[in-house]
């Protein structure tokens, strides 16, 4: 049976249509699916019960289980749940003061096989849904019981991997009638796949872009990630000034130092190339040690001469804060655990 939150809204029309309703039942079952997420028809109290039970006679809620949760004691809470199919993905809540942000996951599993990735060591199980990005949002706001102000596409997957499934939970939670969240406030990280990067640019919303460069030299780059090693790092910056022009706004580098991988001179010198004179915003992040890995953190000295150094030419750069770093916040390590455990 299909998810109900995966039909189009003219789709929902047309069942209700076909059910003898009236139109105006269609924003009465979008409520519920979008901004209270019920997870029965039956809590669908100003449904007639008849229309309740037919629903429920064609699709299905979704839902995620909670298959585990771990608080941190920076108050960031991380999430492992299980979808219908028994897939698991992870997704955080990070608080701060006022502000709750949200990183989601856009695949269980990924593809792309970065080399410093715990998810892309894993491999891909599936892409998710828009319902599932969108529904492990909910759990987190459920979870705090606040209102969601930012989410980041960066827990497990490739969101340019799942474009079409990625863009919709971006609209649904940009939707006055979902979540309401603003368009720059919703973040999508990609490892760099050129076309989508392209199509991105065109779109009418003001969402965000973090692209992971990692290595600003071809060699490195394609040592950590060998996924997009087709897409150069010349056609790469090209693609970034278009995405600049097009949509006047600034893209995020994501950078995680990796000692004697990325942090030397020659490394340092090629990302102050690749970023001088561009608009951009560069965040070096301090690698979260995957077990089994032959990667190590660089020092956090270095990492100030990173941000220092990009600075004195003008790009702008700051080191990201890690958060919840004592409860396997990492992308793919709680899951990975999990297995561990299962296994
Ligand atoms: N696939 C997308 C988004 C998910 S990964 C992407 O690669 O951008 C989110 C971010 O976490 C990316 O910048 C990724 O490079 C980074 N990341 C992955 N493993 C990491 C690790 N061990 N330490 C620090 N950052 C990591
Ligand atoms: Fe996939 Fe991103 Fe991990 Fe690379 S860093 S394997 S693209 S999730």
């Amino acid at each position: 049976m299909q998810d109900l939150h995966d039909i189009t809204h003219g789709e929902l029309l047309a069942v209700l249509e076909e059910l003898g309703q009236p139109k105006f039942r269609a924003k009465q079952v979008e409520e519920w699916l979008w901004e209270k997420g019920v997870a029965s028809f039956d809590e669908m109290t100003n449904l007639p019960k008849a229309l309740r039970t037919a629903l429920a006679e064609r699709y299905t809620l979704g839902g995620m289980e909670q298959l585990a949760r771990q608080v941190s004691e920076d108050g960031s809470r991380k999430y492992l749940l299980r979808l219908g199919d028994g897939a698991a993905v992870e997704c955080v809540g990070m608080p701060t003061g006022s502000k709750l942000a949200v990183c989601a996951s856009s695949q269980a599993g990924c593809a792309m096989g970065c080399a410093f990735c715990a998810t892309g060591a894993a491999g891909l199980t599936r892409s998710l849904a828009a319902s599932e990005i969108y529904g492990q949002v909910m759990h987190v706001r459920d979870d705090f019981d606040t209102r969601v102000t930012s989410v980041v596409l960066m827990g497990q997957g490739e969101p340019f991997a799942n474009y079409d499934a990625t863009l919709s939970a971006l609209r649904r939670l940009n939707s006055p009638d979902g979540m309401g969240i603003g368009a720059r406030h919703l973040t999508v990280s990609t490892c760099g796949i050129i076309p989508q990067i392209l199509r991105f640019a065109k779109e009418p919303e003001q969402f965000t872009l973090a692209v992971s460069l990692h290595s600003a030299v071809q060699r490195t780059r394609n040592l950590l990630m060998p996924g997009v090693k087709r897409y150069s790092l010349l056609n790469l910056y090209e693609a970034m000034g278009t995405y600049v022009d097009l949509t006047g706004r600034r893209p995020t580098y994501e950078y995680a130092l990796i000692r004697g991988v990325n942090d030397t001179e020659e490394e340092l010198e090629s990302l102050v190339d690749f970023c001088r004179g561009t608009l951009a915003h560069v965040n070096i992040i301090r690698l979260n040690e995957v077990p089994g890995s032959k990667f190590l953190p660089a020092s956090d000295a270095r990492a100030g001469e990173f941000v220092r150094r990009l600075q004195q030419v003008g790009v702008e750069a700051t080191i990201r804060l890690s958060r919840g770093a004592d409860i396997d916040a990492a992308c793919g390590q709680l899951r990975q655990r999990m297995e561990k455990k299962r296994a």
